[in-house]
């Protein structure tokens, strides 16, 4: 007999026939005698509609406020799985983040699980029920809910998995897996029928809206076996694993994130400390940077961007210009029209001509770049968003991915 933790995201259980559609793959994986753990994301785009509500009435409201509300979309889906699975005749009983047992710390809408307290679930399994619990959310030790951020109900999954030592995690969804990129802009993407954590870590985290990054660092962390394919069809899904791949050219995929905007500082003076007065002033107030640039000195004088995720454009902006004497530059100039597009593949680091493949895709195509940058697994290129989609696709066409 096996554990397995199945997480359902949104829009696997969106209305009550696709309720009914979950339930009964559950009870499937029950009747063939595996206990089962299962995490539910909030309905359709119930997370979206609270939001606006919360919009409507207070902008500013407070974090603890929000999370409060947001909470509440993940125990409607629960509660309503679990009355789908008792009407095909089985046991389940849902359960909220804290009476799961997630603990986690203070930071109200992007909070880190630090421990799981599993007897509850342990207990139901015990008892023969089917657990469903609510995913993105937890409590700390005010007592209070806190959520995982945007995305966090895989997290949850791994989570739990880890904590139970399941011997399997499944992320169900409305896609049959990971593919070589966004099939919506590349018809002919492929489905991957494994990737390595470090890959999906890689992808997800540079845009491809699979799974939240954190459940992938997490599942590498504890060696949780992962699979993810869709609520929708049987098809085998992605199996997400430690690989050991051969040192050949291997891209795996193409990502692409809209989420970035650029600042550039034109005209700093030349000298030793500047970088660090910028970016130690960014990090104090929690603005993280991904791709930084500088141009050589002329004159005394050099430029410096990087690029912020566009949500923090504003507060970047805000910092650098009331520190403008203190950093000493002449103008700023920003812009949130650009985008990051990235190959990702473990292959990558013996493979010198995989980023002048992918620069030679671009220029075929008339793409621009504007920034670089480079890891041991990954290319990452910024271009400019109306260039985004195009972008991937002549790339993907290049490496020929499958
Ligand atoms: N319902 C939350 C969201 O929409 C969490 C999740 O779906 O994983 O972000
Ligand atoms: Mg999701």
């Amino acid at each position: 007999m096996s554990l397995i933790v199945q997480k359902f995201g949104g829009s696997s259980v969106a209305n009550a026939e696709r309720v009914m559609n979950v339930a009964n793959r559950i009870v499937e994986t029950y009747k063939a005698g595996n206990s089962v753990v299962v995490v539910v994301s909030a309905q359709g785009d119930t997370t979206d509609d609270l939001i606006e509500k919360a919009m409507e009435i207070n902008p500013k409201g407070s974090k603890r406020e929000m999370d409060m509300l947001l909470s509440s979309g993940e125990q409607i889906s629960v509660a309503l799985l679990a009355m789908a699975i008792q009407k095909l005749g089985y046991n389940a009983v849902s359960l909220t983040g804290w009476q799961a047992g997630f603990k986690t710390n203070s930071n109200y809408g992007t909070a880190k699980i630090d421990v799981i307290q599993s007897e509850r679930v342990k207990k139901e399994l015990d008892s023969n029920n089917i657990v469903i619990i609510a995913g993105f959310q937890g409590i700390n030790k005010y007592d209070d809910i806190t959520t995982l951020g945007r995305g966090g109900s895989d997290t949850s999954a791994v989570a739990i998995a880890a904590a139970l030592r399941a011997d399997l995690c499944e992320i169900y969804t409305d896609v049959d897996g990971v593919y070589t990129a966004d099939p919506r802009i590349v018809p002919n993407a492929k489905k991957l029928d494994d990737i390595s954590y470090d890959e999906m870590l890689e992808l997800a985290s540079l845009g491809a809206n699979v799974l939240h990054n954190r459940s992938v660092e997490m599942a590498k962390k504890y060696g949780v076996n992962m699979v993810v394919r869709s609520s929708l069809n049987k098809n085998e899904g992605t199996v997400v694993k430690e690989v050991e791949r051969v040192e050949k050219l291997d891209v795996r995929g193409v990502a692409r994130d809209n989420d970035v905007a650029r600042i550039a500082l034109v005209n700093i003076k030349d000298e030793p400390g500047v970088a660090f007065k910028i970016f130690s002033l960014l990090a104090k107030n929690h603005v993280n940077v991904d791709i930084i640039l500088q141009s050589i000195g002329r004159e005394g004088k050099k430029d410096i961007s990087f690029t912020v995720t566009e949500s923090n454009l504003e507060t970047a902006i805000d910092l650098l210009n009331a520190n403008k004497d203190i950093i000493g530059f002449e103008d700023i100039k920003a812009t949130s029209e650009v985008s990051k597009v990235s190959i990702v593949g473990a292959g990558m680091v013996n493979n010198p001509g995989v980023a002048a493949k992918m620069f030679e895709a671009l220029a075929d195509a008339n793409i621009n770049i504007h920034m670089i940058s480079t890891s041991e697994i990954k290319v990452s290129v910024l271009v400019n968003q109306k260039n985004a989609e195009k972008a991937v696709a002549v790339i993907h066409d290049k490496f020929h991915i499958a």
